[in-house]
């Protein structure tokens, strides 16, 4: 499943696994404590080289139970320290070093093969990462639904409410992501797009629950 930011696809992707009886892997947040190490080792980011050996050593554990989410780094929960401000502005710099992609994706790639069935999400889980998927999504959405839709959580969780900012950084985001060198955010050629723009929550589970449906019995489960 992959797909820009604010398409709501972390919350689909866990439902989708709860249904489809497997296992979940939000490979974002594995890019966020790569970068909150880094902030915490005060690297300039403008360094890939010191981006690079600020994470050489990466103590993190990410669980793969949709139910339950776990991100630790050096055994620590980080899972709300993740999804604040200074992490989510800095993400984009850290997940463009060639080295800090080919640590997470051997990772990702580790977990996947353990897991059996998962759902993993990201922006480059089709075009890199899980290849030979048996489904794969493309999640997309305008990007003013998807600040909306971010603006609208903020709020939930008690981090403010500021529209015309949260759009701002869903645009900087997009492009930064869409035009990077290595890996950039694009649908794989063997993806299905689903645009989430006008559906519900529930709404976006059932298309998705029919596409990977629709997509195993062509693959057969087994490309
Ligand atoms: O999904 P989330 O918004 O938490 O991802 C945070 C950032 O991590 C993205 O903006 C992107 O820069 C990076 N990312 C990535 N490749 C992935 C997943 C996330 O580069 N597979």
């Amino acid at each position: 499943m992959d797909g820009p930011s604010g398409t709501g696809k972390s919350s689909v992707s866990r439902m989708l696994a709860t249904r489809l009886g497997a296992r979940y892997l939000d490979t974002g947040a594995m890019y966020r404590v790569a970068t909150l190490r880094v902030l915490r080792a005060e690297v300039d980011l403008t360094d890939a080289a010191a981006i690079a050996a600020a994470v050489k050593e990466l103590p993190l554990h990410i669980g793969t139970d949709p139910g339950r989410e776990v991100i630790e780094l050096d055994g620590v929960d980080v899972s709300s320290e993740i999804r604040g401000d200074a992490v989510t502005k800095a993400v984009s710099a850290v997940s463009a070093v060639p080295e800090v992609r080919d640590l997470l994706v051997a990772v990702q790639r580790e977990l996947a093969a353990a897991a059996g069935r998962i759902v993993v999400e990201g922006r480059d889980i089709g075009t890199v990462v899980l290849t030979g998927a048996d489904a794969k999504i493309y999640l997309t959405a305008s990007a003013e639904a998807r600040a909306q839709r971010r603006n609208q959580q903020n709020i939930s969780e008690g981090r403010g409410d500021d529209y015309a900012a949260v759009l701002a950084d869903v645009q900087r985001r997009d492009n930064l992501d869409s035009t990077r060198a290595v890996s950039p955010l694009r649908p794989a050629a063997d993806a299905v797009l689903v645009d989430t723009s006008a559906l519900t929550k529930n709404q976006v589970i059932d298309a998705l629950y029919q596409v990977v449906a629709q997509q195993l019995s062509t693959t057969g489960g087994s490309r």
